[in-house]
């Protein structure tokens, strides 16, 4: 028996959030035990990840107490007399939730979801009951809320990963990395030569660079306001970078490639970079929104819009194939990232909004 498990309630460490904008507190609250159809996980690393600050940053203090956190990885300690696919002890990267009821989730598409919000945004099980109550606070964030030291989560958003393999470095694959190199590759399906720019190089953006250049686009143009991420940007594939502070974008673009790009990967949510993504494209291009934005299909000549969520990616099948392409030295997303202790949470959110980290990853405990 774990010492902080007593077969009902587990004894956690969790950041919560309590005051908009922060700071995280950890603090010693209670979380149940996995029910029938869960697992209960040791976290070993989390990624931070945009949507995390956003939400930080955005949330209301009368919606009470939540822990944050969707890019957990660690070990299983103990699963519900329901999970068949993974057992205790295994070491799982943990990614978004779906329901795996309704027709896009039973057609294999759960990033489209149709209760996806509730799912990952709710704050509680689909059922509506929630396993941090007993102390006044909500999880489930992502079906996770993986800045804590424990997690429950599902069969449904968990991916098995060998024991050779770093936990922690694996973390951000279940958000950030496989939305950004999903987007190319499964929603796009960029082809070999096509154009393409990437908009913002943060985490994302830079997996989308990544994802491209194993694509064989050319040219991948990679546009932001830091210097500094734009030389990784050419370190990780891109041929071209564009520094949106000083010179023109949509000049250089056209300078680059003689009209315009075949794609657009936007990550800023800046409307402006919206509006520019548009301007840049080709006939029948497309521009992949990552910002929670909807598409549209009113644009001249096919060109069009997509709201995209998670890269449509499936993350058993998409994670593995990510962690292959690591290992084989051709999508090297252990450049972006950095790791921090967990108690050194908030310097980490700070250096990851004021552009200084990339990809911050929280160490929680030891695989
Ligand atoms: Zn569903
Ligand atoms: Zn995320």
């Amino acid at each position: 028996m774990d010492h902080h498990f007593d077969g009902k309630v587990c004894k956690i460490q969790a950041a919560v959030l309590r005051k908009k904008g922060g700071p995280l507190k950890i603090e010693a609250i209670e979380m149940e035990g996995p029910r029938d159809d869960e697992v209960l996980v040791r976290l070993v690393a989390s990624g931070i990840c945009r949507t995390d600050i956003d939400f930080c940053d955005d949330w209301d203090e009368a919606d009470g107490a939540v822990v944050l956190g969707h890019e957990g990885a660690g070990v299983i300690e103990r699963i519900g007399k329901n999970v068949k696919s993974v057992k205790s002890g295994d070491h799982v990267v943990l990614s978004y939730q779906s329901c795996g009821h309704c027709r896009q989730c039973r057609s294999g598409r759960p990033a489209h979801c149709k209760r996806f919000y509730e799912a990952n945004f709710g704050f509680q099980r689909l059922d509506g009951s929630n396993g941090l109550q007993r102390s006044g606070v909500r999880g489930h964030f992502f079906g996770q809320s993986s800045f804590a030291t424990h997690s429950l989560a599902t069969e449904r958003n968990l991916v098995k990963v060998s024991k050779d393999l770093p936990l922690e470095l694996l973390a951000p694959l279940g958000c950030g990395l496989q939305t950004g190199a999903g987007t190319v590759i499964n929603s796009l399906k960029v082809s070999h030569r096509a154009s393409i720019a990437v908009f913002g190089t943060g985490a994302v953006g830079l997996a989308a660079v990544m994802a491209a250049r194993l694509i064989g686009a050319d040219p991948i143009i990679g546009v932001d306001i830091k210097p500094k991420r734009l030389k990784l940007a050419l370190k990780l594939g891109a041929t071209r970078v564009i520094d949106n502070r000083r010179q023109d974008v949509a000049g250089r673009i056209i300078d680059i490639t003689g009209r315009g790009v075949d794609y657009v990967v936007e990550t800023t949510g800046n409307p402006k970079m919206h509006q520019l993504a548009i301007a840049v494209l080709n006939p029948h291009g497309v521009v992949a929104l990552l910002t929670g934005e909807r598409g549209t299909d009113s644009l001249p000549e096919g060109r069009k819009t997509l709201g995209i969520i998670q890269g449509d990616a499936v993350p058993q099948h998409f994670i593995p194939k990510l962690i292959e392409l690591y290992q084989a030295g051709k999508f090297p997303f252990d450049r972006l990232v950095k790791f921090y202790e967990f108690i050194d949470i908030n310097r980490a959110i700070a250096d990851a909004k004021n552009g200084d980290t990339i990809k911050p990853v929280l160490l929680i405990s030891k695989a």
